[in-house]
C-alpha cells in the first residue's frame, strides 16, 4: 500500500464525519493502514463498522489490519448531471471492491479510464490525505496485475 496526496481530488468535497463506530477506521487510514472490524468470537470480518457481529451477534471485536488487496466486484460510471463540486471529474468511476478478507468497500479506482474498469480487476488501497482528520481510502490497479505488453 502506498500513500499519496492529491488535494485536487478532494478540495471542496463533502467529507466523512467520523462517529464512535467509524473513528478507528479513519485513525488507521491516517496512518496508512486499512483496518476493518473482525469478530474475536467467530473471526468474521465486517464493514461498515458496527457494534455487533452480523454472523454470531458477539459484541467482541478487534480492528484488524487488512491487506488492502482486492478486486472490483461491481461499479458504475458517473456522468452528468452531478453535484457542481464533482462536475470537473465526470465521467468517473464508483466501485465496490471485494477485499481479500471478504468485505465489500465502496470507493474509487484512481488513474483508471472508465473503459478499463471491469469485474475482477485487481486493485490495491491507496491513502489520500484530505486534512488533519480525514484520509480517504481509494484504490489503484495493482501494478503487477496490469495489462501485459502485447503487439
Ligand atoms: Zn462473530
Amino acid at each position: 500500500m502506498t500513500s499519496l496526496r492529491n488535494e485536487v481530488l478532494t478540495r471542496g468535497r463533502p467529507l466523512p464525519l467520523p462517529t464512535l463506530d467509524t473513528a478507528p477506521f479513519y485513525e488507521a487510514a491516517r496512518r496508512g493502514e486499512l483496518r476493518f472490524q473482525r469478530c474475536t468470537a467467530c473471526g468474521t470480518w465486517r464493514h461498515y463498522p458496527r457494534p455487533a457481529c452480523p454472523e454470531c451477534m458477539s459484541r467482541d471485536y478487534e480492528w484488524a489490519l487488512a491487506s488492502g488487496r482486492g478486486e472490483v466486484y461491481t461499479w458504475t460510471i458517473v456522468h452528468p448531471p452531478t453535484l457542481p463540486v464533482f462536475e470537473a471529474d465526470v465521467p468517473y468511476n464508483v466501485v465496490d471492491v471485494l477485499l481479500e478478507e471478504g468485505v465489500h468497500f465502496q470507493s474509487q479506482v484512481l488513474d483508471c479510464p472508465p473503459e478499463a474498469i471491469r469485474a475482477g480487476l485487481p486493485v490495491e488501497a491507496v491513502f489520500v490525505p484530505v486534512d488533519e482528520e480525514i484520509t480517504l481510502v481509494k484504490f489503484r490497479v495493482t501494478p503487477d496485475q496490469s495489462k501485459p505488453h502485447s503487439e
